[in-house]
């Protein structure tokens, strides 16, 4: 598989800061340069995938054949059992165009009914090269919903999501240990091990 050197450039494939910021820090220790598709003004596709997997690798290879250069997309969401599965791929849809989180997390909360309270979040990255080469990995990590919503930090569903082995929300946690659980960090630790120079 083709690898990543210290001082490559990389295109993140999203326009979501939240995204952005996590994966920016999750790069910073293998010293690529990273560029945002925002910035370069690369335009969003439509994400019409029926999974997680082929809306990254759809992400990853516009931007790559958009910029000339690889890009990295991550494409997730989050579930509930007792809805089965929803939001899921369509976690960003349910906030509408003005991304109101506070809307969708109450409509997971109003729509659960009965005690089933799991819930996990799922995360794609898929890395694409502009000729169409591809690498995706899939990282997920299990939990339950929280009502009410706790926590500043993080993003999107984040204050209604306690990890398993956890009591407090992603939205309450310091993003080092959101890191150290999350969906995103572990396909992440499986893109490094096949995409990346060893970190120094
Ligand atoms: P998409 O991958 O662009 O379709 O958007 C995924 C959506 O899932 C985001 O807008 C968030 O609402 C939600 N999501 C994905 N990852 C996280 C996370 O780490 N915390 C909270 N919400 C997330």
């Amino acid at each position: 598989m083709r690898r990543l050197s210290p001082g490559a450039r990389l295109v993140l494939a999203t326009h979501n800061p939240g995204k952005v910021r996590e994966l920016a820090e999750m790069l910073r220790p293998h010293g690529v340069e990273v560029l945002s598709a925002g910035t370069l003004g690369l335009p969003e596709p439509v994400e019409d995938a029926p999974d997680f997997v082929g809306n990254a690798q759809l992400k990853a290879l516009a931007a790559a054949r958009g910029s000339g250069l690889p890009s990295l997309a991550d494409d997730s969401g989050f579930s509930a059992a007792a809805l089965g599965g929803a939001p899921g791929v369509l976690s960003a849809r349910w906030a509408g165009p003005s991304k109101d989180f506070d809307a969708a997390m109450a409509r997971v909360h109003r729509e659960m009914a009965g005690d089933d309270r799991r819930a996990w979040f799922t995360c794609a990255l898929s890395l694409a090269w502009p000729d169409g080469a591809t690498a995706t990995f899939l990282g997920r990590v299990e939990g339950t919903v929280a009502w009410p919503p706790r926590g500043g930090q993080g993003f999107g569903y984040d204050p209604i999501f306690v990890p398993r082995g956890r009591s407090e929300t992603y939205g309450e946690m310091d993003p080092a240990q959101k890191h150290a659980t999350s969906h995103r960090a572990r396909a992440m630790a499986q893109l490094r091990l096949s995409c990346f120079e060893p970190a120094t």
